[in-house]
């Protein structure tokens, strides 16, 4: 079956605007990566970096991956982690977090990387937020590229990142060539474009676009006729449906309907976090104001 690129859309996020290549309106989930952001590159000081203030998440794990640059970690479990090109940040909301991400106060120069989520399954997305920071990740080297795994098992090497369903995460720079690698047919994948142009079985992509493979294939080829950047993501089809709005990853309005109302009233679920940012409200949900209706007098 012929590969159908898929544009992103833009989107602003903190000070930056982002190309949203995942959920698209054919393509809601690729395993249980329910999203994704890649930013930049663009200019960051020592005082304006992403700057996305205090605002909260349920339900999901956030994956923070830079391709060049340095950002700051702030969430309500306390942690305070800077991040560099070749580490991992991996938030788990659970019931419930909140975090920002701040300018380092050190660094100047461009900032390019992508944020991810991945949907918690129904038996954990109630738990306890995490949070995790891998300082190094594995590199397999391939024919016509170099791979860093992010998440899972790459041609037999694994990701120290902790994901409870069955996940691939891989960057990878690639050079002119081409780069063929076996997949597992029993994931559904797909290639975002990062950098440069790339051929997807044949299909060109580009940065902002994203490449679905659906499930059943055991091998994929990326050709390159300049040097150029990929990520590819995988798994298990996830067999929940989600109802996602704003940062909530959920199962229904209803549901959406309380987090939104503890955000708003600073309820116990979402901690604190000591930014310096201001705290980003949500946007009433579009069913609300029928939701508070008075009831018709009879
Ligand atoms: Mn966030």
């Amino acid at each position: 079956m012929t590969v159908e690129v898929l544009d992103g859309v833009q989107a602003q996020v903190g000070r930056f605007t982002v190309r949203r290549v995942l959920p698209r309106r054919p393509l809601r989930t690729v395993g249980a990566w329910c999203f994704a952001d890649h930013m930049g590159p663009a200019e960051v000081t020592e005082t304006a970096g992403l700057d996305v203030g205090p605002h909260p998440h349920t339900g999901l794990q956030t994956v923070t991956w830079l391709m060049d640059g340095e950002a700051l970690h702030k969430d309500s479990l306390g942690s305070e982690q800077l991040i560099r090109p070749g580490q991992l940040n991996l938030m788990t909301a659970g019931r419930g977090v909140v975090h920002a991400e701040e300018a380092t106060g050190t660094y100047r120069g461009t900032l390019h990387g992508v944020q991810l989520w991945v949907a918690q399954p129904d038996a954990e997305r109630a738990g306890e937020p995490a949070f995790e920071h891998h300082a190094a990740l594995p590199v397999v080297e391939g024919s016509a590229a170099t791979a860093t795994v992010l998440a899972g098992d790459f041609a037999g090497t694994v990701s120290p990142a902790r994901f409870t369903t069955g996940l691939l995460g891989v960057d990878a720079v690639v050079r002119p060539g081409v780069w063929a690698f076996g997949l597992r047919p029993d994931f559904e994948h797909a290639v975002v474009a990062l950098e440069g142009e790339v051929l997807v079985d044949g299909v060109v992509a580009r940065p902002g676009q994203i490449a679905p493979l659906p499930a059943g294939r055991d091998e994929l080829r990326i050709d390159a006729r300049q040097p150029a950047r990929i990520l590819l993501l995988g798994g298990t089809p996830f067999p929940e449906k989600l109802f996602m709005w704003w940062n909530f990853v959920a199962r229904s309005a209803d549901e959406v309907s309380g987090f939104y109302a503890d955000w708003r009233d600073r309820g116990e679920r979402f901690g604190d976090v000591a930014s310096v940012l201001g705290r980003i409200d949500a946007p009433v949900p579009p069913w609300e104001p029928i939701r508070e209706r008075p009831a018709p007098t009879v």
